[in-house]
């Protein structure tokens, strides 16, 4: 592969629109995109369609099922000291509320961690708790309020606004208890409301329905010129909360894998090992999408030799290397070719961390697979604070970001698909174990019902 071919393809994709227009198809033209909707068929058909139109080989759905979520109504009321209604949102996969609702005296925390329920177990137990959005996420605090006895969480969104955040509180499952958002502002209230006038009751009250549906994740094939069985994945997610168009999480992912296929589908010859381009499905209730892929294609993780994460967009920060430090060095080397010229940029890094749980790349990494994060950082910081909610606009992305994600992804592949050898290979059962371990993750797992895969699998496709 020549130094030549790799600027012509990055030259291509930095003077195209096309990532941008995908980018408004998905987030303006469609809207969100919840798993379950016509909506998602709309973005299915549409990414499918394009595959097709740049040329990859193999192009095709693969379908699973899930349990889709809708919303029906929700409500909140303060039932003393006075009476009141506010806004609130049911909260993804939240089991609705018997009859009335749920009635109960509020306790507040302030982050929701287990040194903190266990300090106030006493006053959690029978209530409904409020505790913000960040930074224990909404699928550990839910198990962990049910634990200590809570009749129901009401998460406050960290930010002004008056947005309330949507979220899954479980991964793929009915949670324990239910579950809804208020904005910073209403939160606000109801703290200066017990303070002032004592002890405050609410009603929270929820309806929504859980059906098992199809999805798809949507794939299509590149190079694989040497003929071997290795291969690259690359990929992000499609599907969004309902509450908003998802522009940043994640269309800005989708198409920045998109476009990077664009632009190397003319040059596929110069793609030693193969690579595969995945969009998936249902990311949002439990990364449901990537886990099926794992399933389907057990036989093959052997051979899988980097996966490529691309979840919420902004002007490219790094690579992120999760819990595979032996990848590091390979990835340092890469970094530096993969950087896009720029002054401008903030500070291009490889960041090693632990094995984060919250994205598409967590089925492949807790199977062993090695896998990276394209990292990003908003322009304007204050652009970051939209996710999961109906501020995630198109307004928030930059059109330079996407073209210099997917530049990246481009290179990225260009270099990984043509090393001369794997960088790593994939983790044993106690490899893993022991990368759990080392990171102190056990307990997320639990709390997340995702340890071990097997088990995951079992309970995420089983819908009897
Ligand atoms: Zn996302």
């Amino acid at each position: 592969m020549s130094l030549e071919i790799e600027e012509r393809v990055v030259a291509d994709i930095m003077d195209n629109s096309e990532a941008y227009e995908n980018l408004l198809v998905l987030a303006d033209d469609i809207g969100s995109r919840l798993a379950g909707t016509e909506n998602e068929v709309l973005a299915r058909d549409f990414l499918l369609e394009m595959f097709w139109r740049y040329g990859l080989e193999n192009v095709k759905t693969e379908s699973f099922e899930h349990r889709a979520w809708t919303p029906v109504s929700e409500s909140l009321l303060i039932t003393e000291p006075i009476d009141r209604e506010l806004a609130c949102r049911c909260g993804g996969l939240s089991p609705s509320t018997p009859g009335d609702g749920v009635e109960a005296e509020v306790v507040f925390l302030d982050q929701g961690d287990r040194a903190e329920f266990e300090k106030n177990k006493d006053k959690v137990r029978g209530r409904i708790v409020v505790i913000p959005y960040y930074p224990i996420a909404r699928q550990l605090k839910t198990p962990m309020a049910a634990e200590y006895g809570a009749a129901g969480l009401l998460e406050t969104r960290n930010y002004r606004g008056s947005l309330q955040p949507a979220r899954t509180c479980a991964f793929a499952k009915v949670g324990a208890i239910p579950v809804a958002s208020i904005s910073k502002e209403d939160a606000e209230y109801l703290k200066r409301l017990e303070s002032r006038k004592g002890k405050l009751r609410i009603r929270l009250a929820l309806e929504s329905r859980v059906e098992v549906k199809p999805s798809w994740n949507v794939m299509g094939d590149l190079g694989g010129e040497d003929g071997g069985s290795e291969h690259i994945l690359i990929g992000g997610h499609y599907d969004s909360w309902h509450v908003g168009p998802g522009a940043i999480d994640n269309a800005a992912g989708v198409v920045a894998v998109l476009e990077a296929a664009r632009g190397l589908a003319r040059y596929s010859d110069q793609l030693k090992r193969r690579v595969r381009f995945i969009l998936f499905g249902v990311e949002e209730s439990g990364l449901v999408g990537a886990w099926a892929y794992t399933r389907d294609h057990a036989e093959e993780l052997d051979e899988v030799m980097l996966m490529i994460n691309n979840d919420v967009g902004g002007r490219p920060s790094g690579i992120g290397v999760a819990g595979f430090p032996d990848l590091k060095s390979t990835i340092d080397e890469v970094a530096e070719r993969v950087k896009v010229a720029g002054d401008d940029l903030p500070p291009y890094r490889v960041s090693v961390g632990g094995p984060g749980w919250g994205s598409d790349h967590f089925p492949f990494l807790i199977q062993g697979v090695p896998t990276v994060g394209i990292a990003t950082k908003p322009v304007d910081p204050e652009d970051g604070l939209y996710g999961h909610t109906r501020g995630d606009t198109p307004d928030k992305v930059y059109e330079l970001g996407l073209t210099e994600c997917a530049a990246i992804n481009a290179r990225l592949l260009l270099h990984l698909s043509n090393l001369p050898d794997r960088p790593t290979r994939r983790k044993t059962r106690a490899e893993v174990e022991q990368m759990i371990r080392s990171h102190d993750f056990m307990e997320t797992l639990e709390l997340l019902d995702v340890w071990p895969p097997e088990h995951a699998l079992e309970r995420y496709f089983n819908f009897e």
